[in-house]
């Protein structure tokens, strides 16, 4: 028997070493190179803002193929040349596998098991789909209490927790914290990615002292509810994510109401989140699009057009994936937060 979150951890750790992921699914910077470069361009717009460091260390988590910095790059190199030469790129990345695909793409990076490990100094941190592959727990309402799920032969087992559960604030060990509005039902779940939440207490301390922003961009309600979003993709169709550890990529929805306050709290200020769709009008989408576009032969052209409607419309990738951003107090509001 194996506590979920540790059960997830194990999964995705064997699936992003052993598997070719984007046989499974595909991300925003694989669908639309404009993405990456709008969120390059974002970074120089946030770096010019805090006095121009150099060096500056442009990082991202979970880089996957290397696209999106790959594209961000082009578009600093060509827009934001001085940016260009004072970044110094670092990639937190666990898969060997990736790290190599990345290498091929982004020369001159350095790699890290973890955020913490990058060195010290002001930072702009990109991560696109990474947070939803942080293990999560899940907690069930049960007589009043809570039950944790663990797993076993395939399936899920419910264990009542050691303690009861504590009045709220940080440290729910064995509990989730108390839901605004209740909605405490028999049987109801909670899921808590504590990665994350010390991710984003680890930004919002480092942010405040050292200076930078970090933009994450996910999928996952705007608030806090109960409810469980496990998934697993396999072979690119929904699978059970409780079998074949390691054979299916393992995401659950992003709390970001849950990593807004454990940021703040650490002393970072945060914005967002912004739906996806708004975020990346704001920042030019369909500007830098139709200017693609309209060098490119019809169908590429066409393309391009769609890859852009697809980032950005509210059915398709453009509600549920939003924008969300930790600064340091002194940055002005980021591009794509202010209306
Ligand atoms: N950002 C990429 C890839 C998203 S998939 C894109 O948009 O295409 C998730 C990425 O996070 C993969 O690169 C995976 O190897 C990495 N990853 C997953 N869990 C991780 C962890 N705990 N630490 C560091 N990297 C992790």
């Amino acid at each position: 028997m194996e506590r979920l979150d540790r059960f997830m951890a194990r999964a995705n750790a064997a699936y992003y070493a052993t598997r070719d992921p984007y046989a499974d699914f595909t991300t925003s910077p694989e669908i639309s190179q404009v993405f990456g470069e709008l969120l390059g361009l974002w970074a120089a717009v946030v770096w010019e803002s805090l006095g121009r460091p150099d060096p500056v260390l442009l990082a991202e988590a979970g880089p996957g193929r290397g696209t999106l910095l790959a594209d961000a790059l082009r578009a600093i190199r060509q827009g934001a040349p001085s940016f260009g030469a004072a970044l110094r790129l670092h990639l937190v990345e666990t898969s060997p596998r990736l790290r190599a695909e990345q290498a091929r793409r982004l020369p001159g990076a350095r790699w890290h098991d973890d955020i913490e490990s990058v060195p010290a100094g002001p930072l702009l941190l990109i991560g696109n789909e990474f947070l939803d592959a942080l293990p999560v727990r899940q907690f069930v309402c049960r007589g009043g209490g809570w039950t944790e799920r663990y797993v076993t032969d395939g399936m899920f087992a419910e264990q009542p927790l050691p303690l009861p559960p504590p009045a709220g604030g940080e440290g729910f060990g064995c509990a989730p914290p108390p839901l605004a509005g209740g909605g405490w039902e028999e049987g109801s779940v909670r899921e808590v990615c504590e990665p994350a939440l010390a991710l984003a207490r680890q930004l919002g301390t480092r942010l405040a002292a050292a200076g930078g922003a970090a933009l994450f961009l996910d999928y996952g309600p705007e608030q806090s509810t109960f409810g469980e979003s496990l998934q697993a993709l396999r072979h690119g169709h929904p699978a059970d994510p409780l079998t074949e550890a390691g054979s299916a990529d393992l995401t659950a929805h992003v709390d970001f109401d849950a990593f807004s306050a454990a940021a703040r709290g650490a002393g970072g200020v945060v914005y967002g989140p912004v739906p996806q769709g708004l975020f990346l009008a704001r920042l030019g989408l369909f500007q830098r699009t139709n200017r693609l576009a309209r060098e490119q032969p019809p169908r590429r052209a066409a393309a391009l057009i769609d890859a852009a409607r697809r980032l950005a419309e509210p059915d398709r990738m453009g509600r549920l994936f939003k924008a969300l951003a930790v600064c340091h107090p002194g940055v002005p509001v980021p591009p794509g937060f202010a209306p």
